[in-house]
């Protein structure tokens, strides 16, 4: 009998702290569309280039425009040496790499690039060149259309590093677009990344690379080197293969 009183008397206390809780805790209120649209901040109005041309957007940093090499120098010394004509610049093989003046943290970069109709060679000797990232880390160009080379030195890799998911390649004499999203890194105090740099590489409106967490430098010997920097460059490179010079236009950036 006693245990019977017992379990009543524990029943109506349970019961009423469930009410006085059910009390405390209301139902909460139904979610309405407004509840999760934010007005502001509002992005910045960026005006887009042409469509068809690619031009730079109104807010980006034009690198090279057709007419000159003013935003560029050579990693000899001195002015940017490659040669200006008709809109494009082509890379002089008796000079150097030409690198922008101006440096760079993390950036949306559009780059075109064009081997010639009639270039020769073979694997890595054939229109190869590169874009060097804060000066550090190289997205391989390279004719690869009906060129093979080992898979991770082709066009759009990080070189060595990674192999493209797509051959995108349009046919030497035609013109090549990179859209290139790079994240820059952060290091510890000990020079190790504590965010290592990311990119993801378009070329022709292919995903080439998504978000690649890169491992270090680039480097045609041995493995990657993990050396600490601030921002950098743009460095575009003069290769030395014997193959007929490279051309490149409209190159403009945007930070972020
Ligand atoms: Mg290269």
């Amino acid at each position: 009998m006693r245990r019977i009183i017992f379990t009543l008397l524990a029943l109506a206390v349970a019961t009423a702290v469930s009410a006085q809780e059910k009390k405390e805790y209301p139902k909460p209120e139904a979610m309405r569309p407004a509840m999760t649209e934010f007005w502001t901040p509002q992005p910045k109005v960026v005006k887009p280039g042409d469509a068809a041309t690619c031009s730079a957007p109104s807010d980006a940093i034009v690198l090279f425009d057709g007419s000159n090499l003013s935003a560029w120098k050579s990693s000899r010394g001195g002015d940017a040496d490659w040669v200006v004509h008709d809109g494009v610049v082509t890379v002089d093989k008796s000079k150097g790499d030409i690198l922008t003046k101006q440096s760079f943290g993390s950036f949306q970069l559009h780059i075109e690039w064009c081997v010639p109709e009639n270039i020769t060679g073979t694997s890595q000797g054939r229109g190869n060149s590169g874009v060097f990232l804060q000066d550090k880390y190289e997205i391989q160009i390279l004719d690869n259309y009906g060129n093979e080379t080992y898979a991770n030195g082709q066009a759009g890799s990080v070189y060595k590093q990674v192999i493209p998911m797509a051959n995108a390649m349009r046919k030497p004499g035609e013109w090549n677009a990179y859209d290139i999203i790079y994240n820059a890194p952060v290091f510890n105090d000990d020079g190790t990344y504590k965010v290592a740099p990311t990119v993801t590489v378009i070329q022709n409106g292919v995903l080439l690379l998504n978000n690649f967490v890169i491992r270090g430098t680039t480097e045609y010997i041995g493995h990657p080197r993990v050396v600490p920097h601030g921002d950098g460059p743009i460095r575009l490179q003069m290769h030395g293969d014997p193959s007929e010079p490279i051309s490149f236009r409209n190159i403009w950036i945007r930070e972020f």
